[in-house]
């Protein structure tokens, strides 16, 4: 079939809306007429990553639509659901054995790439590959792709725009805390960057109680949303002020208990090393850094933990409905974070967000 989207020609140009050609459902895809999709920092970062022989490339991974036709050996997913759209994984190797599907050994294939399995790609132009498939959807289109492992039914009731980010962004900020911090009672949680992830995180962790929740961010409109939160703020380029360390240890008694980073700035990383307590656990989650800086003495006497995760360590056919659940139960308020944009200003929502003028852009059809 013919649809529209929103193709980049190579690393660095602007997106173009064109008429791609999009295969049938084969297998176990899932053809998903879109209705939004929003904007992840990830869509800006990769395409800086990948060589030009990857273009022209679709991008697009927060995607929410309406199922118009499945492949023949699709279970549990009929035309007419409604869907949020989330990563991939294969379903067949260790990882995703394991249920740690954002680890899948495919994951760089299925997710980055824009390749099916067997090397072919799912949407074309006179004749040529078009590489889409980028987290299982290019949903930065009318039609995308997709597959039932990385499609999430959910009720027709709910506003498809506000659910576009619990594919990726909200999901990667809520399942940190939930699936590897698990607040218990007298737990502090820093966030270092309060943009979509860091804010759902600041979200999800004030949700289950946590009693201390910090926020560092050096855009007052983030702040602001953050404290609306509950959180104590911080501005790390106040003039004058102690180190972004010494307040952390401050205002948490001195040192959070977990720290998560979403900036990826390696001077940012080791601060957040610094802003925990003796055996914190510092998650950094943020993409872009090549190398951090590790303080290895304070590392060894504190007995600290620096790790990461991909996507909240989430799996998101249970991530999202849990999400979901908690939203409804008014647990996880995040509806104010979206600010939606019709598709054609995609280039609006992009500097918008880039000068922090909105948290989540969603584009709707
Ligand atoms: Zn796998
Ligand atoms: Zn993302």
């Amino acid at each position: 079939m013919r649809t529209t989207a929103a193709v980049l020609e190579g690393p660095g140009t602007d997106f173009a809306f064109v008429e791609v050609d999009l295969d049938e459902p084969r297998g176990h895809e899932v053809l998903v007429r879109i209705v939004a999709t929003g904007l992840c920092h990830t869509d800006l970062t990769v395409p800086t990553m990948l060589p030009p022989e990857m273009f022209p490339k679709v991008l697009g991974h927060e995607g929410t639509g309406v199922v118009e036709a499945v492949g023949p050996e699709v279970r549990g997913i009929e035309v007419g659901d409604h869907v949020v759209l989330s990563f991939t994984s294969c379903g067949a190797c260790g990882p995703c054995g394991e249920g740690a599907v954002g680890y899948c050994e495919q994951s760089m294939v299925l997710n980055y790439l824009g390749l099916r399995l067997d090397g072919s790609t799912t949407m074309s132009r006179d004749g040529a590959p078009v590489f889409g498939s980028f987290f299982g959807q290019s949903s930065l289109a009318r039609h995308a792709l997709a597959d039932e492992r990385n499609c999430v039914v959910v009720d027709r009731d709910l506003d498809l725009g506000l659910l576009a980010p619990f594919g990726c962004g909200f999901q990667t900020g809520a399942g940190t805390v939930l699936n590897i911090i698990d607040p218990q009672p007298g737990d502090s949680l820093v966030v270092f960057g309060a943009g979509a992830v860091g804010l759902a995180a600041v979200a999800a962790a004030v949700g289950v109680g946590t009693d201390t929740v910090v926020a560092v961010d050096p855009q007052a409109s983030r702040r602001e949303v953050a404290a609306a939160y509950g959180a104590t703020t911080i501005d790390p380029t106040e003039e004058g002020a102690a180190p972004v360390e010494e307040r952390v240890r401050d205002a948490t008694g001195g040192g959070a208990a977990y720290a998560i980073d979403t900036t990826a700035l390696p001077g940012v990383v080791l601060q957040a090393q610094h802003a925990l307590r003796p055996r914190g656990v510092l998650i950094a989650l943020g993409l872009g850094a090549a190398e951090y800086t590790i303080d290895a003495v304070d590392l060894l006497q504190s007995g600290k933990v620096v790790r990461s995760s991909i996507e909240g360590e989430a799996d998101p056919r249970s991530m999202i409905p849990e999400l979901v659940r908690m939203r409804a139960a008014g647990r996880f308020d995040v509806d104010h974070l979206v600010t939606t944009y019709p598709f054609e200003r995609i280039a609006d929502a992009i500097a918008d967000v880039e000068a922090g003028r909105v948290v989540k852009p969603v584009l709707t059809w």
